[in-house]
């Protein structure tokens, strides 16, 4: 089974497209480029992943805490 773009040996599609010519099948890399959903994520790359939205709000002991104030 190869990549119907890039003709990339494949082993798990990530996404597969039914078309009048048969089942298309695609990559990771190729069907997140095409915008197709439903793909495995785990499966990209690491480039290709988004990273998860981290909430990095520590307090650093070397600066003041600023006391803020609403303009009147
Ligand atoms: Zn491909």
């Amino acid at each position: 089974m190869r990549c119907t773009r890039c003709h990339r040996p494949l082993i798990v599609p990530a996404a597969t497209v039914t078309t009048r010519h048969g089942a298309s099948t695609y990559g990771p890399v190729c069907a997140e480029r095409m915008g197709l959903s439903g793909i495995n994520r785990a499966a990209l790359p690491a480039g290709l992943r988004r990273p998860r939205a981290q909430q990095t709000t520590t307090d650093d002991p070397a600066q003041m805490a600023l006391a803020l104030e609403q303009a009147a």
